[in-house]
């Protein structure tokens, strides 16, 4: 598979650099330079999830990686299923957050984390990043056990809930968490500090497994037609998924997904309050205002990084711009459809109430939709529980971790000391 950057065009890498790189020159993103749809979708849909998604995979990334080689990376990144939940006549929602972090990020972490343990082939790495919550869990679960591969994730330390910190503190093996007595940006300031200092940099193999890597979104991909594979012939032909968007990874991969031959007749961009993509999908002015914080707060986003490639969908023909609308939800909407969701017998979480509404607002009468389910209630629980109010069910993950000892070391907002700290837990 070759890739191009989208900001320098000459700038040309096969799957394993995309990989292994994450950005290209001057922060550009890696997009294929051709994608092949499949001629019969039905036959694919009929297949089982795991070898369905390695048949995908292996389509985008061709033979630098050998079928059995990206099947057995495919198994042992999609552990639990991707089922749709029947919430309302004619609307599914499609619940990604059966995985060990209980939100869809599981699927492109764990994906992401076998490509780069298969293609950096015994040469050791290690992962340093800095999370307000989600994305650490996800990427510390996910590369957890791998060979080669060490993990260090700063956060913020009494910034996050403590149920959502142990999710990820209480690991140990290779994953190392350190507290750092400041907030998320200092975080972030320290992760970029780290990548600047060559001595870090090339002494411990740094790399980032940012959300904007490619391997993540290809496993993206496979959903979509998870989905598809669990509606009827009838309905297949008919149906408009609502995605809940905040980066707008997510939604990049269903556009994908489209490409590739998945019959989604459109889509819906559903965003909180932070609506820099239906602004500028009504003026077609590019105007992000300061970010807002929401309920939704994994969606408070509005300079959306992935929105490139789907402009570059349009630009170059694969999709036609009729096919996306979107909708900005605010809070209160956000919450009524919570109420709205569970009066129906169906426990909800803010993002993807915000695609319910957005949803219910585009879909027209006939229409099959599905809106995606990216994170399990309990992730966002003193939230539902204020909404709703009514206690919600724990699941088994969360219960498990609650008693547990964090691991974390406290580390103060120091560059130096955090330097050290490195050296001294990877190269003792
Ligand atoms: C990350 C996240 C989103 C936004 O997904 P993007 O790919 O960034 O648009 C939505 N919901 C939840 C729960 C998330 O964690």
């Amino acid at each position: 598979m070759q890739l191009f950057n989208l900001k320098v065009s000459s700038d040309e890498v096969s799957f394993a650099e995309a990989v292994k790189k994450g950005l290209g020159k001057e922060q550009g993103l890696y997009f294929p330079k051709s994608i092949t749809p499949f001629d019969d979708i039905d036959a694919l849909l009929a297949l089982p999830f795991v070898e369905r998604s390695s048949k995908i995979l292996q389509q985008l990334i061709g033979d630098e990686i050998k079928p059995e080689v990206l099947s057995r990376l495919v198994e042992q990144a999609f552990t639990f299923p991707a089922p749709i939940a029947n919430v309302e006549e004619g609307v599914y929602c499609l619940e990604l957050f059966h995985g060990p972090t209980l939100a869809f990020k599981d699927f492109g972490a764990r994906f992401m984390a076998q490509c780069l343990s298969e293609l950096s082939k015994g040469q050791k790495i290690t992962i340093l990043t800095a999370t307000s919550g989600d994305t650490g869990a996800a990427v510390a679960h996910a590369f957890h056990g791998i060979e080669n591969i060490e993990v260090v994730i700063l956060f913020p330390k009494g910034k996050i809930s403590p149920l959502q910190e142990k999710l990820f503190s209480t690991l140990g093996g290779n994953v190392h968490t350190v507290a750092i007595e400041s907030d998320f940006d200092a975080c972030q300031q320290l992760v970029k500090t780290a990548f600047d200092d060559p001595d870090v940099r090339e002494g411990l193999h740094l790399n980032s497994a940012n959300s904007i890597n490619i391997s993540r979104l290809m496993a993206q991909i496979c959903y979509y037609f998870e989905a598809f594979s669990q509606l009827s012939p009838e309905e297949r032909a008919n149906t408009v998924v609502s995605v809940p968007s905040g980066n707008f990874g997510n939604l990049t991969a269903g556009m994908f997904a489209k490409v590739l031959g998945l019959p989604v007749k459109r889509f819906v961009a559903a965003t909180n309050l932070n609506d820099t993509v239906p602004r500028y999908w009504s003026t077609g002015d590019w105007l992000p205002n300061l970010t807002q914080a929401t309920m939704s707060n994994a969606m408070d986003v509005s300079q959306p990084n992935n929105w490139p490639r789907i402009e570059a969908l349009f630009e170059q023909g694969y999709l036609d711009r009729s096919i996306l609308s979107a909708v900005s939800i605010d809070e209160e909407y956000t919450q009524l459809a919570m109420k709205c969701l569970a009066n129906v017998g169906y426990v909800s979480e803010p993002h993807a109430a915000v695609a319910y509404k957005a949803l219910k607002r585009e879909l027209h009468e006939g229409e099959t939709g599905i809106f995606l389910g990216t994170a399990h209630p309990a992730k966002f629980r003193d939230t539902v529980e204020n909404v709703l109010g009514q206690p919600i069910h724990l699941p088994e993950a969360l219960v498990e971790v609650a008693d547990k000892e964090s691991l974390s070391v406290p580390l103060a907002n120091d560059y130096e000391q955090l330097k050290q700290h490195l050296f001294s837990i990877l190269e003792p």
